[in-house]
């Protein structure tokens, strides 16, 4: 059965890419129904980052991707934090040390520095030089009795191999060539990531192992650990890099924000996760060659995803597309009778918090009669629901004060209040046509009328122009603004 995991090292917070691990995992494991794993990688306790394992279940719950076994959600093979399963990576190192794959290492630190240089010195890569592979049972246990620190490393064979890539297809390499022996068990004790990532997805029954293409040249190191104990290793597929839209690497300067920050722009975690997902294929072509683009739930995303069909070049992010999606979202919820409502529930909650002083005052129009009018008029027109809340659309939230006209200009407004009560529901360019025949039949100035109707009806000198306060506020809305005038 298909068990993948995502696999993050708490050592900052989630960004695009790591998302977008999560996501191919999780909609793999949804496709084949099968299950998705976290697991929490912590062995490298210099760089933990406080807070982040759980920031980051929360920015993926989100998201909407539920995780089947993890830290908080129990399961038969657990723990699902590596720091917690300390004993078996020590159990599992001494299968090696015995099987001959693995061996004490009593190397100082000073001793690898000085390599180091003699290696840059030389313009060569630096590696190790595995001199320990060559000291007999008695050196080690008279070392081991001294009490020097030691640690383990993996013998790497000589020999070039292969592997294939799901979605790169055949990779070749020789890591002995390339690497030094490499550490598994450091001297304090805990594992390195290879070590702890291969026995962990041997024992948590791993599949598929999809991760970011910067790991591919471990995993045939990955292999031979395998090898060593005589485990079948998983399935591989790297994913390519995400690139920004001008083909540069991402960086948090330019548009790998994390995700937390994407919530508080107000972008909705669906518009993300189809952004992020339909960046690089991985869908039958009913869903890329969607005619009319759409955003796609997670069982429809899942529905759709075929692993084979991703792109193995870089992905560029739009970041226009995020803002399409956004809207296509908008418009999704709102033709979901229970979604419209929890959006509207949102929506008030978001009023409440930016116009609290109004709520005393009672000026605050955020009924769910008024709100479901605004959304619906507000698609296709909109990025996010932030939008909402500029100053320029103030008005549609918060009933202005009385505006104390001159007597003389009252008569216009009442004669202009029975006028429009007449009317039926008008759009922008009937109001605008509206608008200028009552003025010419009346002989009143158009400009000074528009002036003192915007006034009476947003409380703003500027703004949209008159036709389109009254085309959103409706016609209701208009009327007994004009009454308070009038009153
Ligand atoms: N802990 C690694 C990371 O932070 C996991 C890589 C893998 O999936 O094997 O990305």
């Amino acid at each position: 059965s298909v068990r993948v995991r995502f696999a993050p090292s708490p050592t900052g917070y989630l960004h695009l890419g790591g998302l977008r691990t999560a996501l191919y995992n999780f909609l793999f494991a949804r496709s084949q129904k099968g299950k998705f794993i976290l697991r929490i990688e912590d062995t490298d306790q210099t760089r933990l980052v406080e807070g982040a394992t759980e920031q980051l279940q929360n920015d993926l719950h989100w998201c909407g991707v539920q995780v089947d076994e993890g830290p908080t959600k129990r399961g038969k093979y657990g723990p699902y934090v590596q720091s917690q399963r300390l004993e078996l990576y020590r159990d599992q190192v001494e299968i090696l040390l015995e099987n001959g794959s693995a061996y004490r290492c009593f190397c100082s630190d000073k001793r690898l520095q000085l390599l180091r240089k003699e290696a840059i010195r030389a313009q060569e890569v630096p590696k190790y030089d595995n001199r320990c592979r060559n000291l007999t049972k008695e050196e080690i246990k008279m070392k081991l009795d001294k009490g020097e620190p030691s640690c383990i490393r993996f013998k790497l064979s000589s020999d070039e191999d292969t592997f294939t890539d799901l979605i790169y297809g055949q990779i070749t390499y020789n890591v002995y060539l390339n690497e030094g022996d490499p550490v598994i068990m450091k001297t304090d004790g805990f594992p390195t990531y290879h070590f702890a990532n291969v026995v962990d997805d041997h024992f948590m029954e791993i599949s598929h192992v999809f991760r970011g293409v910067e790991w591919q040249i471990s995993t045939m190191k990955h292999i031979l650990l395998y090898r060593a104990f005589s485990w079948t290793p998983p399935i591989f597929g790297h994913l390519p890099l995400l690139l920004n839209a001008d083909g540069t690497k991402l960086s948090k300067r330019q548009g790998d924000i994390k995700i937390s920050s994407y919530k508080e722009e107000n972008i909705f975690p669906l518009a993300l996760v189809n952004f992020i997902v339909q960046s690089g294929g991985g869908f039958s072509k009913d869903l890329e060659k969607n005619v009319r683009p759409k955003c796609h739930t997670i069982e429809e995303l899942a529905s759709q995803f075929d692993i084979t069909k991703l792109k193995n070049h870089s992905g560029r992010l739009m970041p226009e597309r995020l803002l399409e999606f956004n809207r296509l979202e908008l418009k999704r919820r709102l033709e979901n009778k229970v979604e419209e409502i929890q959006l509207i529930i949102q929506l008030q909650h978001m009023l409440k918090t930016k116009y609290s002083e109004r709520i005393i005052e009672n000026t605050l129009q955020m009924d769910a009669a008024h709100i479901k009018n605004i959304l619906n008029w507000s698609v296709n027109r909109i990025d996010k629901l932030s939008d909402l809340f500029s100053k320029d659309f103030e008005f549609i939230w918060v009933i202005p004060k009385k505006l104390n006209v001159e007597k003389s200009k009252l008569e216009s407004i009442g004669l202009f209040r029975s006028k429009f009560e007449k009317e039926n529901e008008l759009d922008r360019d009937e109001l605008n046509k509206f608008l200028k025949e009552f003025t010419m039949e009346n002989g009143i100035k158009f400009g000074e009328f528009m002036k003192m109707l915007r006034s009476i009806l947003s409380g703003l000198k500027e703004g949209p122009s008159v036709a389109e306060m009254i085309e959103i506020l409706g016609k209701k809305n208009t009327l007994q603004r004009l009454e308070i005038c009038l009153n």
